[in-house]
């Protein structure tokens, strides 16, 4: 059996090696692997490199790289576990890989410039570990989320469940736009709140809940109701708007300023035992008016005081809103955005309906100038008592 040493003086008469000065003079510049465990990446890095752990390495390379004759150069800290780790890729198939001689110590000591990694404190390496572990996630992407802004309009039944959920993920900063106060009745379904908070603001009994939830998130409470005087304010700024308003008025409102704004709405209503979802894109199309272009006369709106609903259902459709949210701050998968997703309690059935953008649309159609978009305050003709 060789030895450690010989089996290296072997592999580096077999392995192609490129230098620095090749690396850094490369017309077309390769793929650029650390292969370094994680306590050595988190104290500087190539810029632009990926990082793949040895141990991951041949589990992951694919994702990052298609195209088995790439070039592809690998590094580590001074050269040696590189060229095992070529080895294996060219077992794998990949013709076209290098290992850096010198690793990332030649690199530094050649004075070429490196980058400090997106590190985690060590109580959110814990705290976001699951996340961490998922390789669509990662550390990179739950920066982003710590750094994402997020506003809930509503502290109740949908408000309740989203924000909690956003707020464990870890999404830095929470708006919560309420006006109302907590009522015995809010609790068969509003998780945020509690018995010992009846009377209390929503949004107050609100940040108590996510602060003790998680310290990193930071709560931007507004006891007020969203109205055409101060929407532009209140939701500016934010790169998600989760809608859990519980009337037609605020939700017209909503879609109107998202337009005016680029913000991606998530939109959702529930009714008795039955849910809706889906999301209006950051572009605008299609969106709530295509649905629904004018809001009901008041005689034909659902009376929400003889309503109704099942407890549990905000919660479900509540953590899809989240769910969504998440996936638009990380460009994760498909979102619901041109879909509306219907869930029947009762049947324990999701259905999906197709929706379309309406050229003629008043507020995202062609001829539409959706800066100049008017902000319309209907009457509320739903008052009653809020989901
Ligand atoms: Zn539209």
């Amino acid at each position: 059996m060789p030895t450690f040493d010989a089996l290296l003086r072997e592999l580096r008469g077999l392995i192609p090696e490129i230098d620095v000065q090749g690396l850094v003079g490369a017309n077309a510049r390769p793929a650029v692997i650390d292969c370094r465990e994680a306590d050595e990446h988190a104290q500087g890095a190539i810029p632009g490199a990926i990082w793949i752990p040895r141990g991951f390495l041949e589990a992951r390379i694919e994702k990052h790289v298609v195209d088995r004759a790439a070039p592809i150069v690998i590094y580590c800290a001074s050269g040696n576990r590189s060229l095992f780790a070529v080895r294996s890729l060219n077992e794998m198939g990949y013709t076209n890989a290098r290992s850096l001689a010198g690793g990332f110590t030649g690199w530094k000591r050649a004075g070429q410039p490196f980058e400090m990694p997106a590190a985690l404190r060590p109580d959110q390496e814990t705290r976001y570990s699951r996340h961490v572990l998922l390789p669509e996630v990662g550390i990179e992407g739950q920066q982003k989320l710590l750094k994402a802004k997020v506003v809930c309009i509503g502290a109740g039944g949908l408000g309740s469940p989203s924000s909690m959920y956003l707020a464990a993920a870890g999404v830095g900063t929470l708006g919560l736009i309420d006006d109302d106060v907590v009522d015995a009745s809010n609790l068969q379904r509003q998780i945020l709140h509690g018995t010992d908070r009846l009377g209390t603001p929503k949004v107050e009994s609100a940040e108590r809940t996510i602060k003790n939830l998680n310290p990193d998130v930071r709560v931007d409470k507004h006891r007020a109701r969203l109205t055409s005087k101060n929407a532009v304010e209140l939701l500016g700024g934010h790169d998600v708007i989760i809608d859990g308003a519980d009337n037609f008025a605020t939700r017209y409102l909503v879609n109107d300023v998202a337009l005016r704004l680029g913000i991606p709405v998530v939109h959702a209503s529930i009714f008795r035992f039955e849910g809706q979802l889906t999301v209006f894109p950051a572009h605008g199309a299609p969106c709530y008016r295509c649905l629904y272009p004018e809001p009901p006369p008041p005689e034909d709106a659902p009376s929400c005081a003889e309503g109704g609903v099942l407890g549990v259902l905000p919660g479900i459709m509540g953590v899809l809103q989240a769910t969504e949210a998440i996936k638009l701050i990380l460009g994760l998968g498909e979102t619901l955005a041109g879909r509306l997703l219907v869930y029947d309690a009762l049947a324990t059935k999701f259905r999906e309906l197709k929706l379309r953008r309406d050229p003629k649309c008043p507020t995202c159609g062609d001829a539409v100038d959706r800066g100049a978009i008017a902000l319309i305050d209907y009457d509320q003709f739903c008052a009653a008592p809020r989901r």
